[in-house]
């Protein structure tokens, strides 16, 4: 049976923390009119709502840990409910995280008869991880995002685009804690490339290319794929 969820889009980005994948999710969300998830913002939305998720998320996120993939699937599938009728599909940012997360992603797409269109890996030198996510910086009022050291502001501690005053750098971006994170990403993440490669699902895209130049190619690579017929 044909059904609109057919014809919806599940783009997966993977990557290492700091690989620019929620700068592209959000371009791409906006190109296609996709629902752009973004775990670790709704894990951070949850801990400032203080919900019992953010209680529990908090504790793993300061030290740079997975939050339990229990949690975090139950977060995506209630999240993937929220899908507007006039978005063409979905872009999962920062999930799946490890094969249980995937596996567990597979048995939620099945229930909603729907596929995954494509997943992108964007690959990264991990030395440039450290200082993208190191001088990190966003503005709490416009979600604007700077880098101190890659991509300063005009004046310091200044939102270029509002011009708010006092930027957000992220607790978890801490040196201590960036380690950490990029250890979780090897040994947990790193592992779907393969996972999703083997599936003939995953193109690898240069991720230390230039933001426009990465989005061109991913939606070179995305308008190829045909849409499913029913
Ligand atoms: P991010 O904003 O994607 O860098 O994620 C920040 C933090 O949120 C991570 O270091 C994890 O602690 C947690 N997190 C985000 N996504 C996931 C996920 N899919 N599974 C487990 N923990 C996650």
């Amino acid at each position: 049976m044909m059904t609109a969820e057919l014809t919806k889009k599940v783009i997966i980005l993977l990557g290492p923390p700091g690989s620019g994948k929620g700068t592209q999710a959000a371009q791409l969300a906006k190109h296609y009119q996709l629902f752009h998830i973004d775990t670790g913002a709704a894990l951070r939305t949850e801990i400032k709502l203080n919900s019992d998720v953010g209680q529990l998320a908090k504790g793993y996120m300061d030290k740079g840990q997975l939050v339990p993939s229990d949690v975090v699937i139950s977060v995506i599938e209630a999240a993937m409910t929220r899908i507007e009728p006039n978005q063409s599909g979905y872009l999962l940012d920062g999930f799946p995280r490890n094969l249980t997360q995937a596996e567990g992603l597979d048995k939620v797409l099945a229930h909603l008869h729907l596929n995954i269109t494509r997943v992108f890996y964007l690959e990264m030198d991990h030395q440039l991880l450290v200082d993208r996510l190191a001088y990190r910086q966003s503005c709490p009022q416009c979600g604007e995002k700077y880098n101190s050291k890659l991509n300063p502001t005009q004046v310091a501690d200044t939102c270029d685009a509002c011009g708010h005053v006092g930027l957000e750098v992220r607790k978890d971006d801490a040196p201590e804690v960036i380690g950490e994170r990029l250890i979780a990403y090897n040994n947990e993440t790193a592992p779907l490339v393969n996972y999703y490669q083997e599936r003939n699902l995953c193109d690898t895209v240069n991720g230390q290319q230039a933001i426009d130049t990465i989005f061109k190619q991913l939606t070179t690579a995305i308008d190829k794929i045909a849409q499913p017929v029913g």
